[in-house]
């Protein structure tokens, strides 16, 4: 058995560090916005080389108050891809505005640009990439569109704390970047959170006073707000492991090397992940195109292989969607993409032993 993701081992490692953590948030009492959540955003917005963080409830949040933050709202526009998690995209339509889908670069399954640029109308606000699998968009094609336009940009970074484009961290490049602690997140907490990350201080101050009701001073409320705080035993937990998570980007990295050359050896007809070279890529999932997918994820189930397909289908094509009258054909790449990729098993523990027979299994089954 090799599972997609194993965080009973990481956890085994730090057992007494996160013990010590908790407990000491349960002797000061500070549960909610307590010192360790402050010091967490300090420490996360200096990894993403950020000025503010803002800690909030999940990466979800994070993206709905970030469109709050930005003044999005009904008849507003916003441009972001079909290949992602739904989060990306129902908290656009929560904020009252319109999710614009459009298509994948083929490649790296993140937004195409050009796509983006021809998507532009005079009602279009933002534009949401997401570095999807832990490899950054393409930030500066993205940022150029919007500085033609005046749009914002929300970097949907839920995958990709840590990755770099050009040598900027992801989240610290568009006007706000939005993070996930989901436990199976490269920086996973023990249950949900999220955060904010800026370098603009009117844009963290808003996030921080949407957050909590709406009002910097409790009971008084300037804005409508959100009961969205980072919970204090999280930041604590996430303290702990932020330091060891350059060292964990470094397992995620070299095991990914390790996928590229024992695949390559095999001869399996399935394409490896496509690095761009200006990048750093984090492998929050180490994903590939294969054919006969749907068969090779039964085979490897059989052989006990956790695999998961992330997404099997595009949100311009989900029943949620099915309003924008988007029909199949429409966005080409985003479902053959979903018609094609599978994720292998990849988290920093993941050792050579374990990757030989997930490879072998792979090439087993096309023979
Ligand atoms: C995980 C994820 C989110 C949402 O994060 P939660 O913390 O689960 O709310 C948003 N976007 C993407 C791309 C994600 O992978």
């Amino acid at each position: 058995m090799i599972p997609i993701l194993d965080l009973k081992t990481q956890y085994d490692q730090l057992r007494d560090e996160i013990a010590v953590a908790l407990q000491g948030v349960l002797d000061s009492g500070a549960f909610v916005l307590g010192p360790d959540v402050k010091a967490l955003e300090r420490e996360v917005a200096d990894y993403c080389r950020c000025r503010y963080g803002v800690g909030v409830a999940s990466g979800t949040d994070a993206l709905r108050l970030s469109l709050a933050a930005l003044d999005i709202g009904a008849g507003d526009e916003v441009i972001t891809t079909p290949f992602t998690f739904v989060a990306t995209a129902n908290t656009i339509s929560h904020s009252g505005g319109r999710p614009v889908f459009v298509d994948i670069d083929p490649l790296t399954y993140n937004l195409d640009p050009d796509a983006v640029a021809a998507a532009v109308t005079p009602r279009t606000r933002a534009i949401v990439p997401v570095h999807l699998y832990g490899q950054p968009a393409d930030m500066d094609a993205i940022m150029a569109i919007a500085e033609r336009h005046g749009l914002a940009v929300i970097e949907d970074a839920a995958q990709a704390i840590g990755a770099e484009y050009k040598g900027q961290r992801a989240g610290s490049i568009g006007h706000v970047g939005c993070l996930s602690f989901y436990p199976t997140k490269n920086l996973g907490a023990y249950g949900d959170a999220g955060m904010v990350v800026t370098n603009d201080a009117a844009l963290a101050d808003k996030l921080d006073v949407l957050r909590r009701q709406g009002g910097k001073t409790k009971y008084y409320h300037q804005v409508l707000g959100f009961n969205s705080r980072l919970d204090t035993m999280q930041a604590a937990i996430l303290r702990v492991k932020l330091r060891h998570l350059e060292r964990w980007q470094e397992g995620r990295r070299a095991a990914a090397q390790r996928y590229d050359a024992l695949l390559a050896a095999s001869g399996a007809p399935v394409t490896p992940p496509y690095v761009r070279p200006d990048v750093r890529h984090v492998y929050h999932q180490y994903t590939v195109r294969a054919p006969q997918r749907d068969a090779l994820v039964e085979h490897l189930q059989q052989r006990g292989i956790g695999v998961m397909i992330y997404y099997p289908l595009p949100l311009h094509l989900q029943g949620l969607y099915a309003d924008l009258g988007m029909a199949e054909g429409a966005l080409p790449h985003a479902e053959a993409a979903g018609r094609e990729v599978l994720s292998l098993p990849m988290f920093p523990e993941l050792t050579e032993e374990q990757q030989q027979e997930i490879v072998a299994a792979v090439a087993e089954f096309y023979g």
